[in-house]
């Protein structure tokens, strides 16, 4: 029994210039079905890519769906593309954990609700950070330009606040009340979870040191991704994005 059929043309178009007006004044094709609202957000970030004193030269990045158990990432220096997944395809334990998580927030309904919120919004504009560091690394010629590319293969912690304060900064522009609510979420979260740094020692040092071994606990790692994006959103004064991205050419990721 259908409740109501509505026939609107170019749907997936129509829907992301509902849900992003401002793409209403600018030519847009959608190029996947799912989730066409990220494809509309790479382009609008990618239109703003523009950096104080820097020639960057940028390519809109491609979207695919088959992160797997990584969930979300960018391939630094090869393919251009960030990639995402379904909830469908989620692993299992990954699954359980947000469940888990969801029940934390007071407001999240499901796992998969909560998945989205942070997948297909937040961490997406922060993996279209890790892409904007990765073409200014490698459009850099300064003197310092290597010494950077080289610590930034190390700098953990550093190169992910990067991409958080451009993901924060993003959304405090586009989506405030989202970004208030998805931090909230993450303080209640990280609350519940034990945490994994050794008594006496600096969580950026221990998650640089512990990298490898921490990925492999969804819990200790979900604890550090979630005190990064709290640590960028508690940083005063708060940035800009365009002042978040006019960084991008002095980041030598050497702290
Ligand atoms: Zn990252």
């Amino acid at each position: 029994m259908p409740f109501a059929c509505i026939y609107v043309p170019n749907f997936p178009v129509a829907a992301a210039s509902r849900a992003e007006p401002e793409l209403q004044a600018c030519a847009l094709v959608i190029l996947e079905g799912k989730p066409p609202l990220e494809k509309a957000i790479a382009v609008k970030v990618e239109a703003r890519s523009h950096i104080d004193n820097f020639e960057l030269q940028t390519k809109v990045p491609g979207i695919r769906i088959d992160a797997g158990v990584t969930l979300s990432s960018y391939d630094n220096g090869t393919g251009n593309v960030v990639h995402e997944e379904y909830w469908e395809k989620v692993p299992l334990p990954e699954q359980t954990t947000f469940n888990q998580w969801a029940t934390y927030t007071g407001d999240e309904s499901s796992g998969r609700q909560l998945f989205e919120d942070m997948f297909y919004r937040f961490f997406f504009v922060h993996e279209l950070g890790h892409w904007m560091q990765d073409q200014v690394l490698n459009q850099r010629h300064d003197a310092k330009a290597q010494t950077a590319k080289k610590n930034a293969e190390t700098a953990r912690w550093q190169y992910e606040t990067v991409a958080n304060r451009i993901s924060v900064a993003w959304w405090r522009e586009h989506g405030q009340a989202y970004l208030i609510r998805l931090v909230d979420d993450f303080r209640k979260i990280q609350r519940k979870l034990p945490t994994p740094v050794p008594p006496g020692e600096d969580a950026r040092a221990f998650f640089t040191r512990a990298y490898d071994k921490l990925t492999e606990d969804p819990n200790a790692y979900g604890w550090f991704q979630l005190q990064m994006v709290i640590s960028a959103y508690e940083e005063q004064p708060a940035m800009s994005f365009q002042q978040a991205i006019d960084k991008l050419p002095g980041e030598n990721y050497d702290k």
